[in-house]
């Protein structure tokens, strides 16, 4: 028999499911990726994330084959589908609500079935539940469980059957002919499975120190390996085994940041209203500021607080950010400038090169307090503090913030003591207006 294999963020050979899938049940899998024109049609010209995808198109391409055509995939994959013949599509989950809506259209207008399997997360939607049969909503409670249920086949390699997949003739599509420039992606961020790689054997010699390291956004702490898992050109998998293979404190610490990332794709399936709304529907009640000349100095790293203008500058001049500074970042929006969550999730959606609306809105709703989090509301970050403890030398503010350079390790954290201009808040008031702020929820309570 015979299937094609479409592939959306999952662009790799090695260890994917529905290639694995494919290629036990057909003799002949073909391949496929579909630039969706309605998802690039909005974006700026000079995307980052286009040039990453490209890019591993273009290896997959070259290595296997792989079609590649532009358009609305609700058009494109039943018609590939008949022109091929195939017996079944197959593809994984993919679970973005907007992605459902289309996969379900894509089903209904296929001659053939399609198949779909689990490959993004290692445990996803109902297969972690409390004894009642409910949904975690606390990450502590929800790990214990992951851990529980886990099973070796969950993270077992899956084994693709390589000599069974037929090489498309398609020409493949330049960035111009898809109406983009190049971008400004740094060569840093690894391209393709081969650029996974490279990002891996880089971090697993500093695994078993991440506990120590990954908040500091001056050290290399982190595996930056975000972007090459959101669009599957590594498998989770593989991360999982190997972080099960160190017995360390800091394979133990990485291997929770990864169940993080499952336990926010199982929250938004069971509450996808999250999506748009607070978490927790009695934050409905909390009235956020509309002060755009604040959005503004955000977005652009001028806030006068040089911990967060150094995390905002590093996102725009990079698409990556310090998962600190993200949290530094959130709250200093939401808390100390009363602004909306949800303007701050949509300008790191624009910008985040591993955004993910299931991590991002999870990471937004935590910080803002309207979401999963198992402290109470009143957690407020402070600006200062925050960079004297995760930055103490200012070696990352310096980075990002050049003017600040003659200052020194006790003076960077609060530049306007030493001469240099206020911050458009203060903190102090600034804590006790959201304090009022938040209080309506609590007499509700
Ligand atoms: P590492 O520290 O090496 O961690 C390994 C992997 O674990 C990450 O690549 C990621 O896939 C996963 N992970 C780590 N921390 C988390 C977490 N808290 N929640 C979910 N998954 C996690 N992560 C995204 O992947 N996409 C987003 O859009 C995103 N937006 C965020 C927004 C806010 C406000 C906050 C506070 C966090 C957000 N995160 C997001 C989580 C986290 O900051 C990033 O996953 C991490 O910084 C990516 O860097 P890394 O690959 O070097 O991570």
């Amino acid at each position: 028999s015979t299937a094609l294999v479409w592939l959306r963020r999952d662009l790799r050979l090695h260890d994917s499911a529905a290639l694995a899938a494919a290629t036990a049940e057909a003799e002949r899998v073909w391949t496929v990726f579909v630039f969706d024109t309605t998802i690039l049609a909005p974006l700026p010209r000079q995307d980052r994330r286009v040039d990453f995808i490209h890019a591993a198109v273009a290896d997959l391409h070259a290595r296997a084959g792989l079609l590649v055509r532009v358009g609305d995939p609700r058009q494109i994959i039943p018609a590939l589908a008949r022109e091929l013949g195939v017996d079944a599509v197959h593809a994984s989950h993919d679970d973005d609500p907007a992605a459902l809506a289309r996969d379900a259209e894509v089903a209904a207008a296929l001659p053939c079935p399609l198949h779909t399997c689990k490959d993004h997360v290692v445990l996803e939607r109902a297969e972690v539940l409390t004894a009642a049969g409910r949904p975690y909503t606390v990450f502590t409670p929800y790990k214990r469980a992951w851990l529980q249920r886990l099973r070796p086949q969950d993270v077992a390699e899956r084994v693709v059957r390589a000599e069974r997949l037929v090489r498309g003739q398609d020409a493949l599509p330049s960035l111009a002919d898809l109406g983009f420039e190049a971008s400004d992606l740094s060569p840093a961020v690894g391209r393709g499975e081969a650029g996974a790689q490279a990002l891996l054997a880089d971090f697993l010699p500093r695994m078993d120190r991440y506990d120590e390291t990954r908040d500091f956004p001056g050290i290399k702490g982190p595996s930056y390996l975000g972007v090459h898992l959101r669009f599957g050109t590594v498998s989770v998998r593989e991360l999982v085994r190997l972080a099960q293979s160190h017995s360390s404190g800091g394979a133990q610490t990485w291997l929770s940041e990864l169940i993080w990332r499952d336990f926010y794709h199982q929250l938004l399936h069971h509450f996808p209203h999250a999506a748009r709304l607070p978490f927790k529907p009695e934050y409905s009640a909390v009235s956020w500021d509309d002060n755009e000349a604040f959005f503004e100095a955000w977005c652009r790293g001028e806030t006068g607080y040089p911990l967060v203008d150094a995390g905002m500058r590093q996102l725009a001049q990079t698409g990556y950010m310090h998962n600190r500074l993200r949290m530094v970042t959130a709250s200093f929006l939401t808390k100390d400038l009363g602004i909306d969550w949800r303007r701050g999730e949509a300008w790191f959606a624009q910008l985040l090169l591993d955004f993910d609306l299931a991590a991002n809105n999870g990471g937004w709703q935590w910080a803002a307090s309207t979401g999963c989090d198992a402290q109470p509301w009143f957690r407020i970050f402070n600006p200062v503090t925050q960079s004297q403890k995760f930055d103490p030398e200012g070696r990352f503010i310096k980075r990002y913030c050049p003017e600040l350079s003659h200052l020194d390790a006790k003076q960077i954290h609060e530049p306007w003591l030493h001469g240099g201009p206020a911050p458009i808040v203060d903190h102090a008031a600034a804590r006790e207006r959201t304090l009022a702020r938040f209080a309506v929820v609590k007499k509700d309570q």
